[in-house]
């Protein structure tokens, strides 16, 4: 990194999680190299959802030297352990997405077993990690005595996002984070068209060397300022509106899922995800194939009488991505720079992602080293979100539900990317394998890949398997033993978040 002796005054727009994640982490990263300002509008608010995470959440808190403790309590968290789908495949099926990676690997490690032993096999997630069996029966990722940040299980967290919000906030400007409650109504550009200044109301003005767009779907700076070219990938992605709502527990120790839920519907599917004081529910759907008032009687249908007298909040969406997120003096982080659907919690980790690269990168002053930083940050950002519509439209294009026009399209060959086609039309005859991957350009290892293709029952003739029987039947013996040993030792979820809080309580 080269950094002059004087701080790099960064501006962030933007006070959602990608705003405040972006203060905390570059203030702890980058320490009296940086003097960082964050402008936040209550007049305009934050987007208020986005409640499931991806297990990088773990490293990217640890790295702010947080206890977990304090912001599971912080941000009403709980555990995730992966994702639950009801009804992808037919209508009546349900198979589980965990995070944990396959015992023996997924190249192809056990998968050329599990093939060959014909229908009456378990499921694939189930056959290769203990973790389908743990989340089924309500049980956290780890014990009591396990170190923050980490368990015998992988995982990530649900939390409510204004409250995670709050809890980096005061991270941030606990670590000397400035910040400023105003409504930009304009920009200042330097004469080369990089941005100088973000413009207040009563003429104060806010100057910076070096700006960070978090204005959530406005995409104020990269947007409108800097002309970014937005790519819509709607006629891959459907969805493009959500109804969101907030349902308190009837009993307030219910048993609390260790995992988002997301039940197929007829033209999207909805959400429900625990946290510790209430569920977060939604549907998200395609405007093209459901009337909002057909989406409002699909969520009702679900709530059932949770929802009796709770009005659900409406959120519409552009499903796509910016082409060039760094431009200038200008980086976009979170919802300006790119928004899929939910499904698979890609938001958050889009942002960690980002940041991950900013902040090694924006130190950089000299103008042409500058230039070849945006243009880096622009491929491997780009190449992210493209390769993220691929393995989100996994999810529905070999579905053999045919029940509405919306899976029915979803299946249609112009629907799907030709880089996913190409994988599929091999897949059929062989198992993905790391070489069908850039890996450092993922988000979704090919164990991903491998859970979701088997978990909606996708055929593939592979050939003959790997290992020997004898050890390829000792290997789903020992996850078998692993998830009766995980069933004894590991604490209710519940039990586990209650015992957390308190510690918590008692350390404040
Ligand atoms: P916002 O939260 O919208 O924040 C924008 C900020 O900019 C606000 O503080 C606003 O006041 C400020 N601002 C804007 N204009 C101005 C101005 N002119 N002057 C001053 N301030 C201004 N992601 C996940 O990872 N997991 C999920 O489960 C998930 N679920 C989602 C469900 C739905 C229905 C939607 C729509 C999104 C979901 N996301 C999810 C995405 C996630 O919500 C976002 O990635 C995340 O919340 C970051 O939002 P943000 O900070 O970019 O934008």
């Amino acid at each position: 990194m080269t950094f002059a002796t004087s701080p790099q005054r960064i501006v962030i727009l933007g006070g959602g999680t990608a705003g405040w994640l972006s203060a905390a982490l570059l203030s702890r990263k980058l320490g009296a190299r940086a003097a960082i300002t964050l402008v936040e509008s209550a007049d305009i608010g934050t987007i208020g959802v986005g409640e499931g995470t991806f297990p990088t959440i773990r490293t990217t808190l640890a790295s702010l030297g947080v206890k977990e403790a304090d912001f599971l309590r912080a941000s009403d968290a709980t555990f995730k352990q992966g994702v639950m789908f009801d009804g992808w495949k037919s209508g009546a099926d349900s198979y589980f997405h965990p995070f944990n990676l396959p015992y023996g690997g997924s190249d192809p490690g056990l998968l050329p077993h599990w093939l060959a032993q014909g229908s009456n096999r378990s499921s694939y997630a189930d056959a290769v990690t203990a973790q389908e069996r743990v989340a089924r029966a309500n049980l956290a990722p780890k014990r009591q005595e396990d170190a923050d940040f980490g368990g015998p299980m992988n995982y990530a967290y649900h939390f409510d996002a204004v409250r995670f919000a709050g809890f980096l906030r005061a991270v941030a400007t606990a670590s000397g984070v400035e910040r400023v409650e105003a409504t930009i109504s304009d920009v200042d550009l330097h004469e080369d068209g990089d941005i100088a200044a973000l413009k207040l109301p009563g003429d104060r003005r806010i100057e910076g060397d070096f700006f960070l767009d978090c204005s959530g779907f406005s995409s104020r700076l990269i947007g409108r300022e800097m002309g970014a070219r937005f790519i819509g990938v709607g006629n891959v992605l459907f969805n493009d509106r959500a109804l969101a709502i907030q349902v308190p527990y009837d009993d307030p120790q219910a048993p609390i899922r260790p995992y988002t839920l997301a039940t197929a519907q007829p033209s999207g599917w909805t959400w429900d995800i625990g946290l510790n004081a209430r569920r977060g529910i939604g549907y998200v759907y395609s405007s093209r194939h459901s009337s909002d008032d057909e989406a409002s009687e699909v969520l009702r249908r679900y709530l059932g009488t949770f929802g009796n007298g709770i009005v659900p909040r409406q959120l519409r969406f552009e499903t796509g991505y910016r082409e060039r997120q760094w431009i200038g003096n200008c980086a976009a982080v979170g919802l300006s720079a790119g928004f899929f659907e939910p499904l698979e919690s890609t938001g958050i980790s889009l942002i960690e992602y980002a940041l991950l690269m900013l902040v090694e990168m924006i130190g950089t002053r000299d103008r042409g080293a500058r230039e070849g930083a945006a243009r880096r940050f622009n491929t491997l950002m780009r190449e992210r979100f493209e390769r993220i519509v691929d393995f989100l439209k996994l999810h529905y294009c070999i579905t053999q539900r045919t029940d509405t026009a919306y899976w029915r399209d979803n299946t249609d060959p112009a629907s799907i990317p030709d880089t996913l086609r190409d994988r599929l039309a091999q897949w059929r005859e062989r198992v993905p394998v790391r070489f069908d991957f850039d890996l450092d350009r993922e988000t979704f290892l090919p164990a991903s890949y491998q859970y979701i293709l088997y978990g909606m029952g996708f055929a593939t003739t592979a050939d003959g398997p790997a290992l020997a029987p004898e050890a390829a039947g000792a290997a789903f013996a020992k996850v078998r033993e692993a998830a009766s040993g995980a069933l004894r030792h590991l604490p209710d979820h519940r039990t586990l978040l209650n015992h957390l809080a308190r510690k918590s309580a008692a350390a404040s």
